[in-house]
């Protein structure tokens, strides 16, 4: 079969083991179907999916770049980070890992025993909800499938509009780790580090990521680039970042924040350009596969 080419690549991609619907092997199959020249996965907070991803693109010569997101806060604003083509086997970043995971466990825990007075959940069924077993790292949407099997919702969308939500009583906010922490990490395992949609309003009502923040991330802990192109930064904000990009010498990344099923996000729907893809694979430490 043929695929026409569209330029660029998507570098920001979710699969079942994280948030996501679709596995890595789906990932690659319908990023190759869509005609992308490349993608990355990107789960949140593992590279549980980095094996089935590799295995499927050799399969398919369709080239990857193995990533991840990671939750981080600096100020009390939320800083997701997307970091790419880094060793994972560095001492610095399997201990931030561990760390990780046992705060978003308790967190888990902590708002399941919160709910399950009100609702028929335990658990149990929020642990059943997870499909690659003990790779995935228990969060919300677990929590808002165990919901919608027990039949309190018809969605995960509404449980997420619901119990779940960030303003629901039965939610605990997770302790993330330091942005500055976590991108130092990244950078001492030869990551190639960006931060993911910084201007998305949305996301911090209270407070966004200041230009002096992206200067400090960039100049004293080696920030690489930031993700301009993705739907929840507004027109304005995309303005804002691509001119920080510019004046601090970053590079502008493009993704669709893809989730399979689980989000309107359509993969491919934002890309980030080829030249700037081969600097992210120059830099990198790990190397492409293809
Ligand atoms: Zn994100
Ligand atoms: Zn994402």
């Amino acid at each position: 079969m043929t695929v026409s080419r569209v330029s660029g690549w998507d570098l920001h991609c979710h699969t079942v083991f994280s948030d996501g619907t679709k596995t890595p092997t789906e990932l690659i199959e319908l990023a190759h179907a869509a005609g992308l020249e490349g993608v990355a996965i990107s789960d949140h907070d593992t590279i549980a999916g980095w094996q089935e991803a590799k295995a499927a693109a050799q399969a398919k010569h369709f080239p990857l770049i193995r990533g991840t997101e990671i939750t981080a806060e600096h100020l009390h604003t939320s800083v997701h980070i997307l970091a790419y083509l880094y060793d994972c086997e560095d001492k610095g970043v399997l201990d931030m890992y561990a760390k990780m995971r046992q705060r978003r466990y308790e967190r888990a825990q902590r708002m399941v025993e919160r709910l399950s007075h009100d609702f028929p959940i335990t658990w149990q069924s929020v642990s059943e909800q997870v499909r690659e077993g003990e790779a995935t790292t228990i969060g919300r949407p677990h929590i808002a499938d165990a919901l919608v099997s027990a039949g309190v919702y018809k969605t995960r969308s509404d449980a997420f509009a619901g119990a779940i939500n960030g303003k629901s009583p039965y939610y605990v906010p997770v302790d993330s780790l330091a942005a500055t922490q976590v991108i130092f990490a990244l950078k001492q395992a030869g990551g190639v580090v960006v931060l993911a949609h910084c201007g998305a309003v949305k996301r911090n009502r209270r407070r966004m990521l200041t230009d002096d923040d992206i200067e400090l991330f960039a100049r004293e802990y080696g920030l690489d680039g930031l993700e301009v192109y993705h739907r929840e930064n507004s027109r304005e904000q995309q303005e804002r970042l691509s001119a920080i990009a510019q004046k601090l010498g970053l590079l502008q990344t493009g993704g669709s924040d893809w989730h399979g099923e689980g989000k309107p996000n359509v993969l491919g729907e934002n890309r980030t350009d080829t030249s700037t893809v081969q600097e992210i694979i120059r830099r990198g430490r790990i190397r492409l596969i293809n």
